[in-house]
């Protein structure tokens, strides 16, 4: 996958920060200054939200600083909060809504460098903030357990990323997301002082990061959570109707017995740009996608046999030259269309759990051919419900906030994709309070991906 923008970037401009200055600080530490280079690291996925991709293109930082270790993130973040020089946290650059974007310039510190198991316990790991996800699962094969959740850009995103970018996805129709208690065990973080702390949060303060796009402190080390790594089985089912499927994954995920990762309806408008798996998804049917233990295929099959039929059955494979079946689901499924069509983009919502299946009928029935369906069965606050980042043909910015705006009144959660801010993009419209309280006292100059936590003012004596 690359970030790619279809707009021309307009001349580098001269930095109004020290950047000399901070580089005879950071003797010794790798630094890449080539503008084309930082220019390029400086973006993430943001541009599959065209309102985004207007907005944040010209975005660039300084310098990349890439650090090898935590020794080298305390002296960077030193010398960044001496020099008054904002830092904004990358690491595999799959975020969406411009979350490792600088939008003031400075510097760019580049996690990937920070990678290893530190430990490993019973239903416990700990692992440096820029491990990629597949890697730990990985390391972990033989001891029997995996990560209890991970996003569908796995292969390439780290576990840094996921808890301060990112929400749920494969797993959480079983775990929920990772604002669920107990989903996030422990973080370490490096605060942006002159003389920067280390400091652990460990149980519900270990929410301070959880998706505050690095605007609460550098994490350098997570403490994560693990489930039983299951032989898991990838199912395609094909059904007549979407709703059909719908149900269908809705039995599923309500069935506590099936021991489940993924259950993704998918409508039968989608499947013709799945490239590889059309084979299984026959031309007019809608399609559930699965990955179920080997041991609950025999429940599994007692439920979706009995409407659909199933196309597809086999091993999850996630090793290199695979494409794995969840690269279908979640928010990969924009990204099959956006394969070979540009102007499409997606919303992100999340269904009432005590009319779930009436609220979605309404919603599609509301957008017609505007709004392609596909939904997640999730677990939130212990209920099963669904999340859904549909695929939308958009036409205007004003058309794209009236059609979240009637989801909204019609009782189901937006988390708009289309702005920067957190605030903006909760489902509240506001931030964390505790976030917003921590981050200053550990980001009091507000030099920690600016511009991303828009309710927290400075103190101007700091
Ligand atoms: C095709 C596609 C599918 C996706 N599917 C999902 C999905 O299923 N579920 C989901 O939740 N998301 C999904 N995403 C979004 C994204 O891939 C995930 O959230 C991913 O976990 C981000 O990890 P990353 O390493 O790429 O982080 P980055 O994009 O590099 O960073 C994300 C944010 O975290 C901050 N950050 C990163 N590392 C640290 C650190 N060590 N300390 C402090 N701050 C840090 C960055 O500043 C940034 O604000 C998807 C994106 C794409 C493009």
């Amino acid at each position: 996958m690359s970030a790619v923008s279809e707009r021309k970037p307009k001349p580098v401009q001269p930095s109004r920060y020290n950047i000399a200055a901070l580089k005879e600080d950071l003797d010794g530490i790798a630094l890449i200054d080539e503008p084309q280079v930082v220019r390029k690291r400086s973006r993430d996925f943001f541009w599959y939200s065209p309102v985004l991709n207007q907005l944040l293109a010209d975005k660039s930082a300084d310098i990349i600083a890439a650090p090898r270790d935590e020794a080298e993130v305390i002296r960077i973040a030193a010398a960044c909060a001496k020099r008054r020089i904002p830092l904004t946290v990358r690491a595999a650059g799959t975020g969406n809504y411009g979350q490792a974007v600088p939008l003031q310039g400075g510097v760019l510190l580049d996690i990937t460098g920070l990678t290893g198991i530190e430990w490993q316990k019973a239903g416990v790991v700990r692992t440096a903030a820029g491990s990629r996800m597949l890697d730990v699962d990985i390391a972990m094969r033989d001891s029997g357990y995996e990560q209890r959740m991970h996003p569908s850009t796995k292969r390439s995103a780290t576990v840094g990323g996921f808890v301060a970018g990112g929400s749920g996805g494969i797993g959480s129709v079983t775990y929920g997301g990772l604002r669920e208690p107990g989903n996030i065990l422990a973080a370490r973080i490096v605060t942006l002082e002159e003389e920067p702390r280390i400091i652990e949060l460990r149980d519900d303060a270990a929410q301070k990061v959880n998706r505050a796009y690095g605007t609460t402190g550098i994490i350098t080390a997570l403490e994560m959570p693990l489930a039983p790594a299951w032989p898991w089985i990838d199912v395609i089912v094909a059904f007549d109707d979407y709703m059909e499927a719908f149900q269908a994954g809705y039995e599923l995920a309500l069935a506590d017995g099936i021991v489940k990762k993924l259950i993704t309806p998918i409508a039968s408008e989608i499947t013709p740009c799945f490239g590889a798996l059309k084979p299984y998804c026959p031309e007019g049917k809608s399609i559930l996608i699965c990955m179920i233990a080997e041991g609950s295929l025999g429940p599994f099959k007692a439920i979706v046999g009995k409407r659909g039929t199933v196309t597809y059955e086999a091993p999850s494979e996630e090793g290199p030259g695979t494409v794995p079946l969840y690269e279908y689901t979640w928010n990969h499924t924009t990204l099959q269309w956006l394969k070979s069509d540009r102007s499409i983009t997606y919303l992100q919502c999340l269904f009432p759990h005590d009319r779930l299946v009436e609220s979605a009928r309404e919603t599609i029935a509301a957008f017609g051919d505007e709004l392609l369906p596909h939904h997640e069965f999730i677990r939130f606050g212990g209920r099963v419900t669904a999340s859904a980042l549909p695929i939308l043909r958009y036409s205007t910015p004003e058309r794209l906030n009236e059609i979240m705006a009637q989801h909204e009144a019609a009782g189901v959660f937006i988390a708009n994709p289309h702005v920067v801010s957190l605030e903006e993009g909760s489902r509240h419209k506001r931030a964390d309070a505790d976030q917003l309280g921590f981050k200053r006292d550990v980001d009091p100059r507000g030099l920690l991906n600016p511009g991303k936590m828009t309710s927290f003012i400075a103190d101007p004596a700091a």
